[in-house]
């Protein structure tokens, strides 16, 4: 059996980058182990409690409407759609105040001036500072394979925006926040976002995180029917030109012959061919060490590989919720709006929380718990049975608990309950409302994407040496392979993890360059 090409993994940058395939004519194949493709984008019915949808993956998919691929791919006429609620953000505290951020700039530099009016300063002045810099270099430069840092350095040094993106970027997020803003919960604040994207806060070189975050215009969106729904669309669009996703499938071994990538052998023993060329959207360790023989492996491919880092404090513990009613606030009282925001963090009151955080994961401890979720019914009602609601909270928490993840096996539901008495500390009529619920910790993830290698679930840390161009490892950051016809499309290239799809829409334009097709979409 053969195809023009074979994509290992159908989460959703193998999925974009299969369905542009598709429409430069090309006959392709992904294998994919799980019984469904999407990867991250999976909706879940409870077994015991038909009609209860739950998004035990990605749920928030920021400015998802605004990605390239998502209108050149048509996925609205296939079936995705998108809710970006106004009141996107509520960092609600244990005294009922709420620090609020809208999709309204100035409705959120409101909240930030009931906590201090000097922060509502620094927030309007670097998102002024920092448009620019987002529209003209970062957005674009996620958009498209990155520079050698060397140049990219030399041509941002030219502009204005280049040279206050370098200076800002020399700082860590941490000194960033501490120097602009001086409100402990707006700090604590924006350094939370800063670790969603799992940004170390102490590591210099990405201080502009931060005022990226306060100049984008893009906010958190969630998709209508679940997260599931959007990989539906996609596999519409991959199968509408002709592409295949094989399921419960895994490859065993890449074939090379001649310094060239020629297809792959299944586990199940069957060779398939790829006449042009095989694109890898696992993490390198899978890709170069488990995948190929060693002696098709360069042995400094084979040490970049195996140093491949990932994020100690990116794996998450769920909690999700079955429910008679949605969670009400106690601070609803003084803050109506709060039953509309799409995201409430929980447990956050202080900066000094941040050392805690990371200290607990460095021994593989609980830390008091912070946590961050939705009621997604509150939006879209199609996710549980008529007037009943499903919600969540995630909990950032070590991989290894107490230094062996399998410990996670028997304290996991002892913790989902632990996290729930905080929960209802702030929404007492969680209480009875519960008719079910269950947990999943980052060695469930991992056990689920085996690609999100210790329940990372960027699929590899934002560092120096495993960033833009030389992400995930310097030498493979243009999405090939050491031999021709190998590629990497995943959350291990650039831009990196999360529901973007981009290192899919870039590795599609190298592609396309290398296999001289003709495309109109390329930036
Ligand atoms: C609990 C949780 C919450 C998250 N929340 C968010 C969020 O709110 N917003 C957001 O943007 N992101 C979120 N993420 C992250 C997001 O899901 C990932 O960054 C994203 O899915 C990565 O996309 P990908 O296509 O690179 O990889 P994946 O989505 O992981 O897809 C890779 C695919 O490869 C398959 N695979 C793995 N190994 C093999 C193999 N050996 N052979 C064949 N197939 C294989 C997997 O089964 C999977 O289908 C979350 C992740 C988790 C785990």
């Amino acid at each position: 059996m053969s195809y023009d090409g074979i994509l290992l993994g159908a989460g959703h940058n193998a999925l974009v980058l299969q369905a542009y395939l598709g429409k430069a004519g090309l006959r392709t194949l992904s294998l994919e182990r799980n019984a469904a493709p999407g990867g991250g984008l999976v909706t879940t019915e409870d077994p015991r409690h038909p009609g209860f949808r739950h998004n035990t993956h990605s749920f928030f998919h920021r400015a998802i409407t605004q990605m390239p691929w998502y209108r050149e791919l048509q996925l609205e006429r296939r079936g995705a759609r998108y809710l970006e609620p106004e009141l996107n953000v509520a960092l609600v505290q244990r005294d009922g105040n709420v620090l609020e951020w809208w999709t309204d700039f100035e409705k959120t530099a409101a909240s930030f001036a009931r906590f201090s009016p000097k922060d509502a300063r620094a927030l309007r002045r670097w998102r002024d500072d920092f448009v620019p810099v987002l529209e003209r270099i970062v957005g674009p430069e996620s958009r498209r394979p990155p520079l050698p840092a060397a140049q990219r350095r030399a041509l941002l040094e030219k502009s204005r925006e280049g040279r206050l993106l370098l200076e800002t970027s020399a700082l860590s997020p941490e000194a960033f926040v501490l120097r602009e803003f001086e409100h402990p919960l707006i700090q604590a604040g924006l350094l939370f976002f800063n670790g969603l994207r799992e940004v170390d806060l102490r590591c210099e070189g990405f201080g502009h995180h931060i005022p990226i975050l306060l100049a984008a215009s893009g906010k958190a969106q969630m998709c209508i029917g679940g997260s599931g729904q959007l990989a539906q669309a996609l596999l519409e669009a991959v199968g509408e030109t002709g592409g295949e996703v094989r399921c419960r499938s895994a490859p065993r071994r890449i074939l090379v012959e001649n310094g060239k990538a020629i297809g792959v052998e299944t586990h199940e023993g069957e060779r398939i061919l790829a006449r042009h060329f095989i694109a890898s959207s696992l993490n390198p360790q899978q890709t170069f060490l488990e995948l190929m023989d060693p002696g098709d492996v360069p042995a400094d491919w084979r040490g970049k590989a195996a140093r491949f880092t990932y994020n100690l404090l990116a794996p998450l513990f769920g909690l999700y919720l079955s429910l008679s009613e949605r969670p009400m606030y106690q601070a609803e009282e003084n803050f109506p709006q709060l039953s509309k925001a799409l995201m409430v963090i929980l447990g956050l009151e202080r900066y000094g929380q941040f050392p805690e955080i990371v200290q607990a994961h460095e021994k593989g401890e609980i830390p008091a718990p912070v946590m961050w979720g939705s009621t997604p019914t509150v939006f879209d009602p199609s996710q549980a049975p008529p007037g009943r609601h499903t919600a969540f909270m995630w909990e950032k928490l070590p991989y290894r608990l107490r230094g062996d993840a399998q410990n996670w096996d028997g304290a996991k539901d002892a913790h989902g309950s632990d996290m729930l008495a905080a929960w209802r500390r702030y929404a007492p009529n969680l209480g009875d409302a519960v008719l079910d619920r269950f947990s999943r910790s980052a060695l469930d993830t991992e056990r689920n994407l085996p690609n999100m290698r210790e329940g990372d679930l960027l699929v590899g840390a934002f560092t120096h040496g495993q960033v833009g161009d030389d992400r995930p490892f310097p030498g493979a950051g243009q999405y090939r392979g050491h031999v021709k016809g190998l590629y990497l499309c995943g959350s291990s290239s650039h831009p990196g993890g999360n529901v973007t799809g981009l290192p899919g829409y870039n590795c599609a334009q190298v592609l396309y360059a290398d296999l001289g097709l003709a495309g109109d979409w390329a930036p």
